[in-house]
């Protein structure tokens, strides 16, 4: 990987080890850069690179990434409320935005829709990449346009949002892609019934999720309407399932928590495969991960047939 000086100086790079940029508090070293001029993009896309937001829903091999890993500085940060208009209002959100941020400003203004978000650790950014929901909506279903550079390209291009196929915790674009931002429709609504809602669903996380306890959410996606992963965990008997430092919550199945802030990567990843191969020999159901893994077994993502056994 190599910067140029002018880069390095206008956009901080430092080696980091990645534990200190996720919520599971794993992760070994990796190049950082924030990048804080947008001039600087065709550089940055020249050499090797990942895109990250605040981590949290990020499991990364111990050995750390050969990648630069990017996130976006300050000057992807603003939000920029318009005028109310019968009853509806556009908000332009940069992806570097926190998304606590983005809900706290929207209730304020009296603009409905991003509060049903509310207790999902993340930025904008990676809140549009992983189309992050709760059980009242996604974040797709409050987007006009995504401001986007699509793998290959060197110069960011607007994309409506009827163009996306958006679904569950997917946003339908490839790979790869960087969200420089965001703009959204809004409706007008009560801030004191948003702040209500909005208070309701982060104290049903801290009721029914390991909060105090390092993780990066749901391991799984939800197989099926109806069918939640965390329900299908916990009847195989593997709450509390340990290996090395890692463990599955016994608060929520579906979190893998890492209590001591000494689990490995690889620890995660036994309990991964352990969980996967269990679901899929005794209930014959495939478990999709959620969280996404970088420089971790690629075993991870294979058919659960293929897995070797792990005991816990
Ligand atoms: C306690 C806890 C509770 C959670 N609850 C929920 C929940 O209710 N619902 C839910 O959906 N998720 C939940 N999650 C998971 C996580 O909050 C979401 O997936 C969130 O969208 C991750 O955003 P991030 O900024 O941390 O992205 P990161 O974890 O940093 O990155 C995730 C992915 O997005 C990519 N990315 C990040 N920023 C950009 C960008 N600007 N452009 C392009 N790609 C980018 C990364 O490369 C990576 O592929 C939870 C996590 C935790 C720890």
């Amino acid at each position: 990987m190599r910067f140029t000086p002018g880069f390095i100086a206008r956009n901080p790079v430092a080696t980091t080890a990645l534990a200190q940029c996720t919520t599971m508090r794993i992760g070994g070293p990796a190049t950082l850069v924030t990048l804080a001029d947008r001039a600087d993009l065709p550089e940055l896309l020249a050499q090797p690179h990942r895109w990250l937001g605040k981590g949290a829903n990020l499991l990364v091999g111990d050995d750390g990434v050969p990648e630069a890993v990017v996130r976006l500085g300050g000057a992807f940060a603003s939000c920029v409320l318009g005028p109310l208009r019968a009853g509806r209002a556009t908000v332009q959100c940069g992806a570097a935005v926190d998304l606590a941020e983005l809900i706290s400003v929207c209730i304020k203004a009296g603009l409905a829709g991003p509060e049903g978000l509310a207790g999902v650790p993340a930025t904008v950014g990676g809140a549009l990449r992983m189309n992050a929901g709760t059980s009242t909506c996604w974040t797709m279903d409050w987007v006009t346009r995504v401001e986007v550079v699509l793998p290959g390209e060197d110069a960011p291009s607007w994309l409506e949002r009827a163009a996306l196929a958006a679904a569950y915790r997917s946003c339908g674009l490839p790979p790869g892609t960087l969200f420089l931002g965001c703009e959204l429709e809004l409706a007008e609504g009560d801030p004191e019934r948003l702040r209500a809602q909005a208070a309701t669903l982060k104290k049903a996380k801290a009721t029914s999720q390991p909060l105090a306890q390092p993780s990066a959410g749901c391991v799984f996606k939800n197989p099926a309407p109806g069918l939640p992963a965390g329900r299908l965990i916990d009847e195989l008997g593997l709450k509390g399932a340990r290996h090395g430092g890692a463990e599955v919550s016994t608060v929520h199945a579906n979190f893998i928590v890492n209590p001591g802030r000494d689990a490995s990567a690889a620890d995660v990843a036994a309990l991964v495969r352990l969980i996967r191969g269990r679901a899929w020999r005794e209930r014959g159901v495939v478990l999709e991960m959620e969280i996404e893994t970088w420089a971790c077994p690629t075993e991870l993502h294979l058919h659960p047939g293929q897995l070797s056994e792990v005991v816990a």
